[in-house]
């Protein structure tokens, strides 16, 4: 190599010197060639220039010092190691020019093909070609055209538009029927639109094509659809893209050469095989545009079996090698089979179970990764839904079951529409013939994808598996008219806003609203499918990677729940007790009459007489949690909530009141209420009478909860039950609320246990900041902490819970303030720090001290590796998500490397 690059820093690798870990610098496209030309495999000769290139690029406006140094040193070992050069008339190199950045970005970023074919070198690569005029003609208008759009943004249809007019004139549909005059005939086309839009000739010089490619390379990384993407995916903004430039091999060469894509496995289910799809004579972005159909992968052994046979071994080769489900890119030229790609494919999540399942049977990985390479996220997303079928609803059309799941809506055909109509809360199915990376917003707007073109690895497919949304592929039967903004499938007009189903799994398309069903992976939580007898793959691999996942674990799981139902359901969940049962809940309903008398109670024997009729009902709400929860800790927590909020609104009882005087009424009742409401009312109520506060200003309220909650517990532990209660203070900020109640509370366990002998304890939710700050205070009088991270997020970065979110978050979000929702996961530098001073602080005054989270971040996959990372005991969350949270903290015992952190 050059002497230059010694002093340089380093920019450019060639692919023998990367290897797979090198994503960083090299990007996953580039830091796989390097390691499949390093196992030896058929790659074509290249180089990579760096991310960090590109970073410098992208910060200053021009190319770092010593990048072209290093990209010619590159070429000239490339050249003579092709015996060729670049662009030359009589053979020419030529490369193409690839983005490739950490994470895959599928077309977000750009790609020129052809790089070094000029109005000379076209005559050369004929000859080279056995005198194919036709293919170097075609390879000629693909590099004007890719190049017009990529490196100098003409618009692209006005390619096609030419494309077409030559096709409508020859009167075909199929570029293969031009011959070499008219793609010559194309590419003087092409020129002279190049000229127009650029005000210059296509440039002719190998190195400038090369260079100018390179730029708009990386000015891709920055292109709106790739910010847009990122986005979406959470990918960095800062790391930005390698660039591969590699030797071209032809797919379109003719008969004997193609260009497919191929997994290892299904992506889709898991299931083992060889899954993919050829397309003869064609080139690589014909596949993955879905422009033409192609066949199955199988097809390619009658028509080359050597290189069947070849890729069929490279394939085995390469998932021993990465130990997991492989994709690939490959092109075969002239009966060579050559590796365009490789890496880690993207799969479904049932596919990610089943697969992680596989490996561990076949001993390429243990139980521990095969946990680590699934997630919560993942295992949701197997808790949807599906379409409940039966005789009523046909089929009309069958495409390809490109990205699982049910979704019905509303059919739209362009993005625009989707984002118009999702933003006014329709659900939509975007119908396209094949979608873009143009799509990309109406595809995060819509419920689901249709195409009738394109396979598995099609735009549609891939994106849409990305973001786990529901897609079907290729259903062929439907004609999409989008100009009329209608399909017609089976004789039948479907129009914009005409409701249609879709099933991801099976690729039917349904007309109308299709009524769902429960996935099978919630009936076997619920116990009614058994993993050890069911033929079902996805249920057996759930199964053994949720024991692993139990096994592995420090954290307990714990519910939110308030009814003996949701308690019970989750209990099938793997519950392992209740983190925080909301007792405001029983004061609704036929009860509001209750709460009202004791609101308007004039005096404390009135109150009293409220609260007695109160007492039993609630009594009788414990009893039954304390049943379907027996033997594991019940957390109930204290009344919170304002209590006017269990009045009418104010506005509706001023209406009524005046109403009812007008028609001479007796409102005596109503007026008082009205002036309750009044006195009651709070400017923000959310930091007014609430939580500890109301129980010290209203008598009894909080002493009758607490009597009603141990004579539950006593009366379950009578009847031989195990009740373990645990009793919660709402919204304490100091440790004296805290002792006051407590002080109350104890003489009636005291009381009440006397009969029966139940240990019930005290402890206190820690959700206003002052507590977490006081926690070696409040540690004194409490046997248990339970995290509020809902209110202390409020109350941390003083965002009302009710309004933030609707009303700017997503201004925050686009500047990237902060990349989720805190109320989502949670703030690990602010709002954790609260919780790991609290936890700290709290244990290092009560040792033993009982520490859990009940907020929702308790079930957010993030934050239960938080919660692991601090030392918690358990997070709660709603039953749904109680077997994410049991997956996750698994998870975060193996990713911190088994450690048990506390
Ligand atoms: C919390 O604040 O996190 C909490 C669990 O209580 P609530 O959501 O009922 O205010
Ligand atoms: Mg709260």
């Amino acid at each position: 190599m050059a002497a230059q690059e010694t002093v340089d820093h380093k920019y450019v690798y060639d692919f023998s010197e990367g290897n797979k870990d090198l994503k960083d610098l090299l990007g996953g496209k580039g830091a796989n060639l390097a390691e499949m030309t390093n196992l030896g495999l058929p790659v074509p000769p290249g180089f990579t220039i760096t991310t960090e290139a590109c970073q410098a690029y992208l910060a200053t406006g021009r190319e770092p010092d010593g990048l072209a140094g290093q990209i010619e040193a590159h070429l000239e070992s490339l050249e003579r190691a092709m015996g060729k050069r670049l662009g030359d008339p009589r053979d020419p190199l030529l490369v193409s020019v690839r983005s490739g950045a950490k994470f895959s970005m599928p077309g977000m970023m750009e790609t020129v093909l052809n790089v070094g074919l000029n109005d000379q070198s076209v005559v050369g690569l004929s000859a080279q070609a056995g005198q194919n005029d036709r293919f170097a003609w075609d390879s000629y208008r693909r590099l004007i055209q890719m190049f017009g759009k990529t490196v100098c943004e003409v618009p692209g249809e006005e390619f096609e538009h030419a494309l077409d007019e030559i096709k409508n004139a020859k009167g075909t549909h199929n570029d293969l029927d031009l011959d070499a005059d008219d793609l010559r005939g194309l590419v003087d086309a092409y020129k002279k639109i190049f000229l127009k839009h650029t005000g210059r000739e296509f440039p002719q010089q190998p190195r400038e094509q090369l260079d100018l490619a390179i730029r708009a390379v990386f000015e891709s990384w920055n292109a709106e659809r790739a910010v847009l993407y990122r986005r979406q995916e959470r990918i960095p903004a800062d790391l930005g893209t390698a660039v591969n430039v590699v030797t071209m091999v032809f797919g379109n060469l003719g008969p004997d050469s193609g260009t497919g894509v191929a997994f290892t496995r299904d992506p889709a289910s898991g299931a083992q095989g060889i899954y993919g799809d050829y397309l003869a004579n064609a080139q690589g972005e014909d596949v993955v545009a879905g422009i033409r159909n192609t066949v199955p992968l199988q097809e390619l052994e009658q028509l080359d079996k050597a290189s069947y046979d070849e890729l069929l071994g490279i394939m085995a080769r390469l998932e021993e090698h990465y130990k997991d489900l492989c994709d690939i890119e490959f092109t075969i030229e002239r009966g060579k089979l050559w590796m365009l790609q490789t890496r880690v494919g993207k799969r479904t999540a049932a596919a990610a179970f089943v697969i992680a399942g596989q490996l561990v049977d076949e001993g390429l990985i243990d139980l521990d990764e095969a946990l680590h390479r699934v997630n919560g996220a993942q295992l949701a997303q197997l808790m949807f839904p599906r379409f409940q079928l039966d005789h009523e609803f046909e089929a009309v059309a069958k495409g390809i079951g490109a990205s699982p799941g049910a979704a019905s809506g509303k059919v739209v055909f362009t993005s625009a529409r989707a984002v118009e109509l999702a933003a006014e809360g329709e659900s939509v199915i975007l119908v396209r013939r094949e979608t873009n990376p143009d799509d990309l917003n109406g595809m995060i707007a819509a419920k689901g994808i249709l195409t009738s073109r394109g396979g598995k690895t099609s735009h549609a497919a891939v994106v849409a598996r990305g973001m786990g949304k529901t897609c079907v592929s290729g259903a062929d039967e439907i004609e999409v008219n989008v100009p009329a903004k209608r399909f017609v499938v089976a004789g039948q007009t479907v129009n914009e806003g005409d409701v249609v189903s879709i099933d991801g799994t099976t690729g039917k398309v349904y007309l109308g609203e299709v009524p769902v069903m429960p996935s099978e992976v919630v009936q076997y939580f619920e116990g009614s499918l058994d993993a050890e007898h069911v033929d079902n793959a996805l249920v057996r691999a759930v199964h053994r990677i949720m024991t692993h996942a139990d096994g592995r674990r420090r954290l307990a799981v714990r519910t939110n729940a308030d009814t003996g139902a949701d308690a019970a359901r989750a209990r099938r969940f793997g519950a392992e007790g209740i983190g925080l049962c909301r007792t405001e809940h029983m004061f609704l309903g036929d009860r509001r009459e209750l709460v009202e008398r004791l609101i308007l109670a004039r005096d404390a024997d009135g109150r009293e007489a409220a609260l007695e009729a109160l007492l039993p009902l609630q009594r009788a709400d414990f009893v039954e949690i304390f049943r379907e929860m027996d033997g594991l800790p019940v957390t109930v927590r204290l009344i919170d909530p304002p209590l006017h909020e269990f009045l009418p609104p104010l506005e509706q009882l001023a209406v009524n009141v005046a109403v009812a005087q007008e028609r001479g009424e007796d409102v005596a009742k109503e007026e008082a209420l009205l002036a309750a409401v009044r006195r009651m009312h709070e400017e923000n109520p959310m930091l007014g009478l609430r939580g500890v506060r109301l129980g010290l200003v209203i008598p009894g309220l909080f002493a009758m909860q607490v009597r009603a909650i141990v004579e539950a517990a006593v009366e379950c532990a009578q009847r031989g039950g195990d009740p373990k209660p645990e009793i919660m203070v709402p919204l304490v900020g100091a440790v004296q609320e805290l002792e006051t109640v407590r002080a109350e509370a104890e003489k009636i366990i005291e009381e009440v246990t006397r009969e029966k002998a139940v240990e019930v304890l005290i402890g206190t939710m820690i959700e206003v900041p002052r507590a977490a700050l006081t926690a070696g205070q409040i540690a004194e009088a409490a046997e248990f902490f339970s995290f509020g991270t809902n209110d202390l997020t409020q109350m941390g970065w003083g965002f009302s819970r009710d309004d933030v979110e609707g009303a700017f978050f997503w201004r925050y979000l686009e500047l990237g303030i902060f990349g989720i929702s805190p109320f989502e996961s949670i703030d690990r530098d602010g709002v954790g720090r609260l919780v790991r001073i609290a936890s700290e602080e709290g244990r290092a005054a009560r040792p033993g001290l009982k520490l859990g989270v009940c907020g929702e971040h308790g079930g957010d996959p993030d934050s239960v590796h938080f919660f692991h990372e601090v030392g918690l005991d358990y997070v709660s969350c709603s039953p749904f998500r109680v077997p994410v949270a049991r997956l996750e903290a698994g998870r975060a015992v193996v990713e911190t490397g088994g450690s048990d952190s506390r």
